[in-house]
């Protein structure tokens, strides 16, 4: 397949002599020369579409082929509407496969991912898609990852970039971190799908819980965003409010802060669950005959997954560590277990654990034998613990609670809450299940992370003149568990910028969602050399106003990190936008003839080249936006894309033979004076089918625009040029704009037969015409049994079907004819129904 795309494909005429080829290649050459893609850098009227950034692993197929044309559709529309476009390209070019396929082939990874843009680039060109190309950009390139270094250095003068030693997702394939929106639902990594297990590691992280809160309401203000992604980002971020309590940990006195949504339960806690790689479990006074024990469960335990070790199954585990904390409310002793169905990443990494209402704590107890206690009782029975099959786990009346007796429910949970605030102990707590971005990683193909650790100073922010930091070259990419960059003494050897003294360079490289976090903003101005971006510029084209890409496996990833940089960047005074994007689609996956989604491992792949190369681009275009809307799944068949080309063919035909070609005012309207009966009745579904078009591309929906221009194409098929000299020519004219988006060789190609010598692009997309939109209403009689019982109105082009629906779809006439039988319909058209029933 990609072989394929390296030869020129033969020109080549569809049936009919609609010679594709030769119009295809003339307009993409026209529209290069003609530089009508060129966004300005100061737009009057902006509108900013943006496909999400490419990732260049080979040459492009179907799916990319459907996004991209989605997102050319909407900006040749918009440019059609008035507005000055920025439609940018670029690639996400650092990350793992280039670097896997470099090893595999012995090449440099940046030779391989040149290779593949080059080679995606000719294709999209051949495409005629309507990008910038003067706005490219790719991620690998010094002149832009200079700038992925410099907010890192923003975000570390923030405090917001920071170095920690945690428990971090370890891929043992990829031989890398992970970052927790980078491991799946199952535990499983989102590039290789192997296992993902936990390492203990320095590691940078930025700061995103900061912004926890304002990622969570800003959901709120984004009417244009898919609910699905919204609700899965408010999931992720998963602010819940509740109460912090302070347990202390008997013999060393350390507080051992809790997070709890039912403080209104914290007399019953027997128990505390810690995460096995929690902070605090190096810190507890275990007593020397546990040791051995303890120290063996945590191994076992951090070799699982996450989803091994908190799926929902009977059987949780644990180990007691020989420890007590004190519960500050009862002053009672509470045992201290681990248990790996804790995770460290949630709040402190220990949950109080109340057996009676809690289902998970009270299998947990059972089990071990562990002390239940009641603590809340149902409005209509006082439980026993002896009796309970499973926990009790709604609200009630608190009991064996000290003065908390018989408080109920929610004010129960506020006067626990206040209580804990007045004594010291606790008090209201927002938590948020967001953890901090894990944005270091121990590859080679990625950009630099600017820092320089130094002895007497830490770590140390390199000077912004010195940057970009350029990748070093080295001769073995391979992992081995540590960055390969760490090998490369001439690039770790420096001095630091702060004392002059010697220094080592951070070995690690960034997170390719780094890359991605601004890309966006760098289209507004991506030749500046001296900052990221001209704010002005900024200001003009931002945000985005149409964001295409497949939004739900980014939904809890790049869509959220790009909203923190936004965020970031605004208060740093570099943007004045609070949301990166207005409106984002989602489009569906192509599916071959069987409805199985297209893809390299299944080899079901159609490739656009060649479609391209039998059919032409714009058939290929037509055939899969006719395939389905945007966000559904489009089901490919060669049935459908010869149905699109006779359609093409067809109307190059049209043009081709009208007589009279010459530019017109198309901001007229006709009456039906002008046009008389016939002629008015197809002006009246000419103005029916500008009005749907508009409608449904602003949707998304190309499939119905298409078949709307095409039941019209029917419909005006008896129309005679010779008796409509003035609004002929007038209604093709108007169906060459509407179809222009759609099918923009096609249309430019027509357009200038018409004898225009601009872009259809830059004429105005047709307005309806409101006088033309509802059809003539006639009235016809309704008789049964030749008797008149009513009058309906219908329209004036009603067939004889409809007109019986309607006449049998009165309420008068069914009193008629109700529980009768019918014997006869009499039709007149244009007068009358009759029904004769017995
Ligand atoms: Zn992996
Ligand atoms: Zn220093």
């Amino acid at each position: 397949m990609m072989e394929k795309s390296k030869t020129e494909a033969p020109a080549k005429q569809s049936t009919g002599g609609y010679p594709f080829s030769e119009i295809e290649t003339k307009w993409q050459k026209r529209w290069d020369k003609t530089k009508l893609f060129k966004a300005p850098d100061m737009p009057k009227n902006p509108y900013f579409v943006l496909v999400m950034f490419n990732y260049p692993s080979g040459d492009i197929h179907m799916g990319h082929f459907r996004n991209y044309t989605y997102g050319d559709v909407m900006a040749r529309w918009k440019m059609m509407q008035g507005h000055d476009i920025l439609h940018p390209f670029g690639w996400d070019a650092f990350g793992l496969p280039a670097e896997r396929a470099a090893i595999k082939h012995k090449l440099h990874p940046r030779d391989w991912t040149l290779a593949n843009i080059e080679k995606s680039k000719s294709t999209l060109k051949k495409v005629g898609i309507s990008y910038d190309w003067d706005r490219e950009v790719a991620s690998c390139l010094p002149d832009y990852y200079k700038w992925t270094q410099w907010m890192f250095i923003k975000l570390f003068e923030k405090n917001l970039a920071f170095q920690q030693e945690a428990s971090v997702n370890w891929c043992m394939d990829c031989n890398t971190v992970l970052a927790n929106e980078q491991v799946d639902a199952e535990g499983k990594c989102w590039r290789c799908h192997n296992a993902v297990t936990k390492r203990k590691l320095k590691q940078w992280f930025f700061r995103i819980t900061d912004y926890a809160e304002r990622l969570h309401q800003g959901l709120d203000n984004l009417p244009g965003w898919l609910e699905s992604v919204r609700i899965m980002q408010r999931n992720w971020i998963g602010k819940s409010t509740g109460c912090r309590i302070d347990f202390a940990i008997n013999g060393t006195g350390e507080k051992l802060p809790v997070f709890t949504t039912r403080p209104d339960t914290v007399y019953g806690v027997t128990f505390m669950a810690i995460a096995p790689e929690a902070d605090i479990v190096e810190r507890l006074p275990i007593p020397a005959d546990k040791n051995a024990e303890v120290t063996a469960y945590i191994q076992k335990s951090i070799e699982k997954t996450d989803i091994e070790r908190t799926t929902a199954s009977d059987d949780k585990d644990g180990v007691f560590t020989g420890c007590y904390a004190m519960n500050p409310f009862s002053g009672e002793k509470v045992q201290l277990w681990i248990a790996d169905y804790v995770l460290a990443s949630y709040g402190t990494g220990a949950v109080m654990a109340v057996p009676a209402h809690d289902q998970r704590d009270f299998m947990f107890a059972r089990k071990y034998g562990i002390p239940i206690k009641v603590v809340i009782n149902p409005p209509d029975r006082t439980l026993k613990v002896d009796d309970m099959t499973e926990a009790y786990v709604d609200l009630g009346t608190m009991t064996n609670s000290d003065h908390f007796d018989g408080k109920q429910g929610e004010s129960a949970i506020e006067a626990v809450t206040q209580y804990a605030d007045k004594q010291g102990i606790g008090g209201f707590e927002i938590n948020y299940r967001l953890r901090d971005w894990l944005v270091s990683r121990q590859r080679y193909w990625g950009c630099p992370i600017p820092i320089v650790h130094c002895k007497k100073c830490g770590p140390v922010a390199e000077k912004a003149e010195s940057l970009p930091i350029l990748l070093p070259e080295i001769d073995d990419y391979v992992p081995k568990g540590r960055s390969p960059l760490a090998d490369a003494k001439e690039y770790i050897n420096t001095t630091c910028p702060k004392c002059g003294g010697p220094a080592e360079r951070d070995a690690d490289t960034m997170d390719t969602f780094v890359c991605s976090s601004w890309y966006l903003f760098r289209y507004a101005d991506n030749h500046n050399d001296n900052e990221p971006w001209d704010k002005e510029k900024a200001r003009k084209w931002l945000p985005v106003d149409l964001y295409i890409g497949g939004t739900f496996e980014h939904a809890t990833g790049h869509l959220l990190y790009f909203r923190f940089f936004t965020k970031f960047l605004k208060d740093i005074g570099y943007l004045d936008i609070d949301e990166p994007a207005l409106r984002l689609v989602n489009h569906g996956m192509v599916n071959d003839a069987e409805g199985v989604p297209m893809s390299s491992s299944k080899g079901n792949v159609v490739s656009p080249i060649d479609v391209m190369g039998e059919r032409g681009v714009d058939t290929t275009r037509l055939a899969m936006f006719f395939a389905a809307p945007a966000g559904k799944d489009v089901l490919w068949s060669d049935e459908a894309v010869i149905g699109v080309e006779r359609f093409v063919t067809k109307f190059y035909r049209l043009i081709d033979g009208c007589q009279d070609r010459k530019p017109l005012d198309l901001k007229r309207y006709f009456t039906k004076d002008d046009l008389g009966q016939a002629a008015w009745n197809i002006y009246v579904k000419l103005n029916q089918a500008i009005k749907k078009v508009t409608h449904d591309i602003d949707d998304l929906h190309f499939n119905t625009c298409i078949a709307a221009i095409m039941e019209f194409m029917n419909d005006s098929a008896d129309l005679k040029q010779q008796d409509n000299p003035e609004f002929y020519p007038y209604m093709l004219q108007k169906m060459t704009q509407l179809v222009a988006p759609l099918s923009p060789h096609l249309a430019e190609e027509a357009w200038e037969m018409f004898g225009y010598n601009t872009s259809v692009f830059k004429s105005h997309w047709p307005e309806f015409d409101a006088n033309a939109i509802v059809a003539d209403t006639i009235t016809i009689v309704v008789q049964i049994n030749g008797k008149v019982r009513d009058n309906i109105n219908v329209p004036a082009d009603t067939t004889k079907e409809q007109l019986l629906d309607a006449a049998k779809a009165s309420e008068r006439v069914q009193k008629f004819i109700e529980g009768k039988k019918l014997i006869k319909e009499i039709v007149v058209p244009g007068r009358l129904v009759n029904l004769v029933v017995k």
